[in-house]
């Protein structure tokens, strides 16, 4: 199937709310064929349940709390072990339909971690979390800022497999160290303003890439609001830096990304459209 899969995107932030119908049918045109609706704390859990049922076989939920809380929109702060109590229940209610644990990770910003102990204690919330990825044989789906090494580090001591590292930040000889475990990255419409994306992507091995756009932030013009529909942006670049065609990129980034939405049926909407003639 020729398209596109969104491996980490942020339909539920509430920049969505107003037209989401209209950003859904964008992407299809643009040829998405599905995409993974990440979390980023408890409170969003079931607005993501309630979009996945909603658009079945073409939005998968993820849930997950990530390495940065916010307390408002002017304080953010890192996560402790705290903001996974109101998280957990809600995980263990929908585990059956989630396709991955996530958006998860580390976050080592200064802004965000002013001790070893707020390092610390992402860590345990990570570490949590690997775990109940692991129980639940779901893959990971992985942030990190200023902490490349340190994150794939943890993963491997945890045993952790099945990981995409969503817009990674690090240096290509710290990301080869992931690709060596299996690990895959995926890249979002910012690589054509990212000199640090461009020179990762150079590096990976096709076979460990897959497509994001992190909606609505991370796109090809800074300040503008990102959409699914973007996901053509990143995946032009790559055929052209990989000089591989655009349809053999497709091919093998569709497959690559099965892995992280559980080997669950994707394209629910062209089988429907298919229906509907
Ligand atoms: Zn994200």
């Amino acid at each position: 199937m020729q398209g596109y899969v969104d491996c980490h995107c942020h339909i539920s932030a509430g920049d969505f709310d107003k037209d989401v119908e209209e950003v859904i049918e964008n992407s299809k045109k643009a040829g998405l064929l599905a995409l993974l609706a990440v979390a980023e704390h408890s409170r969003e859990f079931e607005k993501i349940i309630e979009l996945s049922q909603r658009y079945p076989g073409f939005i998968f939920p993820c849930l997950g709390v990530h390495p940065v809380q916010e307390v408002s929109p002017e304080q953010q702060r890192g996560a402790c072990l705290q903001d996974l109590d109101a998280a957990l229940p809600i995980i263990e209610k929908y585990k059956d339909q989630l396709v991955a644990i996530g958006e998860v990770g580390l976050d080592f910003t200064p802004r965000y971690v002013k001790s070893d102990t707020d390092k610390e204690n992402q860590r345990l919330v990570l570490i949590r979390q690997a775990q109940i990825a692991k129980e639940l044989d779901l893959p990971l789906n992985v942030h990190s800022r200023s902490a490349g090494r340190p994150t794939i580090q943890l993963l491997k001591e945890q045993g952790v497999k099945k990981v995409l590292l969503h817009a990674f930040d690090g240096k290509p000889s710290v990301a080869m160290e992931g690709v060596k475990a299996g690990y895959f990255f995926s890249i979002p419409p910012s690589i054509i303003r990212s000199e640090q994306k461009q020179k990762l992507v150079k590096q990976l091995p096709l076979e460990n890439i897959c497509l994001e756009t992190d909606s609505p932030a991370l796109g090809p013009e800074k300040q503008v609001r990102n959409e699914p529909k973007n996901i053509c942006v990143s995946a032009e670049y790559i055929s052209k830096i990989k000089g591989v065609s655009l349809e053999k990129v497709m091919e093998l980034l569709v497959n690559a990304s099965r892995v992280h939405i559980s080997h669950r049926p994707i394209g629910g909407h062209v089988n429907r459209s298919r229906a509907d003639v």
